[in-house]
């Protein structure tokens, strides 16, 4: 049996389970400060065992690149007292015997979606997430993708949509591909909620043209099979549709890879990506 806790911006997920994804248990509460958070997950997991292994998927940025003292050390993040904290050190310090693995948040999506989701048995997967960020995580050949950091696909420069003269929203580039698409962006961008703008909004054009942009980028870098696409703004209607009628146009016919009509899909696991993807890291890692 394993271990493995999602933190999310607003929420955190502690659950025991296999390293098959299985889910046993799960418990979820409102993330807070860092400690208070943890703490919460390790009494949890506590209660029920020591686990053999622990899986965690966290929101970032994150520091991944070797397992030292700095694993899983919290970059600058927006999030209130989470920068400067190290996720490795509370939870070594509580199960030292157990073997922890860290991703990121989107990298267990893309292995969870991979494993038994929207897509199912292939090993080259992208997962874009647009809710108050914008990322992705990338499975190539069966591999999570790291680089020396993790990628920062939100933050890449796109075209500017012909006429768009909006600023953006990213306090560190302004108009980058999450200043410009992410929920934030679209909430200062018409006013409006993306949750409460109507399908037929010029919004949704826009917004399907800035993310073809970044499928197009993807296609192109890492050659994703297929590109899955969550978090809270991909639920608006139609718009894995319009991305690939856009992307279409964009690719040009030019990417064997990516012309089947179901090359950019909405994730299949909902809520439980998350927390199965960070039972599943364990193997992956
Ligand atoms: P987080 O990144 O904090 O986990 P979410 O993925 O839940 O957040 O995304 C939050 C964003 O999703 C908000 O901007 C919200 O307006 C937007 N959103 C939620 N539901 C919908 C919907 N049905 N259609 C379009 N946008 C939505
Ligand atoms: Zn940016």
């Amino acid at each position: 049996m394993i271990a493995g806790i999602e933190f999310g911006g607003t929420k955190t997920v502690a659950a025991m389970g296999h390293r098959n994804g299985g889910l046993i248990e799960e418990f979820r509460y409102p993330t807070t400060h860092p400690q208070g958070t943890l703490a919460v997950a390790i009494e949890w997991i506590r209660q029920r065992g020591i686990p053999e292994a622990l899986g965690v998927a966290a929101f970032g940025p994150i520091i991944l690149a070797d397992h030292g003292d700095d694993y899983g050390g919290m970059l600058a993040t927006p999030k209130p007292g989470w920068e400067g904290f190290s996720l490795s050190a509370s939870l070594r310090a509580a199960f030292p015997g157990s073997r922890l693995v860290i991703e990121t948040d989107v990298n267990a999506a893309a292995l969870a979606e991979s494993h038994s989701g929207a897509a199912r048995g292939l090993a080259d997967v992208a997962y874009i997430t647009i809710g108050t960020g914008i990322g992705a995580g990338i499975l190539s050949g069966g591999r999570l993708v790291h680089g020396a950091l993790h990628p920062e696909v939100g933050h890449f420069k796109v075209p500017v949509f012909p006429g768009d003269d909006f600023a953006g929203v990213c306090s560190f580039h302004g108009n980058c591909l999450e200043g410009l698409a992410s929920g934030p962006a679209i909430a200062a961008r018409w006013g409006v909620e993306a949750s409460a703008l109507p399908p037929g909004h010029k919004a949704w054009e826009v917004q399907a043209w800035y993310l073809a942009h970044g499928v197009l980028a993807l296609a192109a870098i890492v050659a994703p099979s297929r590109v899955v696409i969550g978090g809270g703004v991909s639920q608006a209607d139609g718009l894995h549709q319009r991305v690939e009628t856009i992307f279409r146009k964009l690719s040009g016919g030019y990417f064997p890879h990516a012309e089947g009509t179901d090359y950019i899909m909405p994730p299949a696991l909902g809520q439980q990506a998350g927390i199965c993807g960070a039972l599943l890291v364990v193997a992956a890692n």
